[in-house]
């Protein structure tokens, strides 16, 4: 398959068909990124790499860091960790406080934000130094040494966190948050802000994509029965209340981000990160999905 070819032909469908949406600015600082960005980058198990657009260029990566933080919790706690946290669609948007109060502070699953905080609260009690444990970490799933978080968008975030602050403390007063919020809140402002290149985004996802091993490694970082629950999440609950369609239009366990990436990864083949700011109103990039969608449209790749 030619996916360099194809690759291009996405991206110029995507920037003809003027997708629209909104950058996000409920965190000011996101509200700079310029709308008209744009890049995928496809990386197969083999390694091989195809980009078009803004590939090199960093973004903020957002709740895709949740499945990061989900993968270090799961190898740390097994299934002991779904005693605080459940692995259901929550059909609700992402910062939804809504059903936490009558499922007494037990998240819905680990990629809406509150699922996320306690995995953050999780993670706290099992570094030493949480944010240098997760930047280490990584540093070494995407092979960049450099590799940072912006502080403007972690300050923006904790500045005007006041919906996390909620969702932090409703589930501290049920006793599902061991922490100080503040701290717990720290930690996952720093994760959402880390910031990737759509290459090494592609190439952090290629783990999920290849049962859990790093490229140009035999070493197993997750588990295949692990890879294959977090894919499954990925799919059911990766794009939040937008779950269902995005899985009607492209089939490829995903998650989202309000900086405008997308990452999938079609198993046992390839990796996928797509970037593009604006998104529609429940937080997807618009871009991104469409991009995603033409994707697997002309691949015809996609796990159903
Ligand atoms: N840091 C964002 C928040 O907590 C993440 C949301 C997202 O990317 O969907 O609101």
């Amino acid at each position: 398959m030619d996916y360099q070819e194809i690759i291009e032909r996405v991206g110029e469908d995507v920037r003809a068909a003027n997708c629209g949406g909104q950058v996000a600015t409920y965190i000011p600082e996101l509200g700079r990124v310029p709308a008209d960005k744009f890049g995928i980058q496809l990386m197969t198990v083999e390694g091989d790499s195809f980009a078009y657009g803004d590939c090199d260029e960093p973004f903020s990566i957002q709740s895709i860091s949740k499945v990061f933080l989900l993968t270090q919790a799961l190898n740390a706690k097994g299934r002991t960790l779904w005693q605080r946290l459940r692995v259901e669609p929550s059909g609700d948007p992402f910062n939804s406080l809504v059903q936490l109060e009558y499922e007494q502070g037990i998240p819905r699953n680990p990629f809406i934000n509150a699922g996320a905080i306690v995995v953050c609260d999780v993670l706290l009690a099992l570094f030493d130094d949480p944010r240098k444990d997760f930047r280490d970490w990584m540093r070494r799933v995407t092979a960049n040494p450099r590799l940072d978080y912006n502080e403007r968008i972690a300050e923006s975030e904790r500045a005007h966190g006041y919906h996390n602050r909620a969702i932090a403390n409703l589930m501290k007063a049920f006793g599902n948050i061991e922490h100080e919020v503040e701290a717990v809140l720290d930690f996952y402002f720093f994760a959402c802000s880390i910031k990737l290149t759509c290459a090494e985004l592609a190439r952090a996802f290629l783990l999920y994509a290849n049962h859990g091993r790093l490229l140009g490694s035999e070493e197993s970082i997750l588990s295949v029965r692990r890879t294959k629950r977090i894919n499954a999440l990925m799919q059911t609950c990766g794009l939040y209340d937008e779950a269902g369609e995005y899985a009607f239009r492209v089939g490829l366990p995903g998650k989202s981000g309000v900086g405008g990436g997308v990452a999938a990864v079609f198993p046992g083949k390839f990796s996928v990160a797509v970037w593009s700011p604006p998104l529609n109103p429940k937080g997807n990039s618009t871009a991104g999905i469409l991009a995603l969608e033409r994707l697997t449209d002309l691949t015809g790749c996609s796990i159903f």
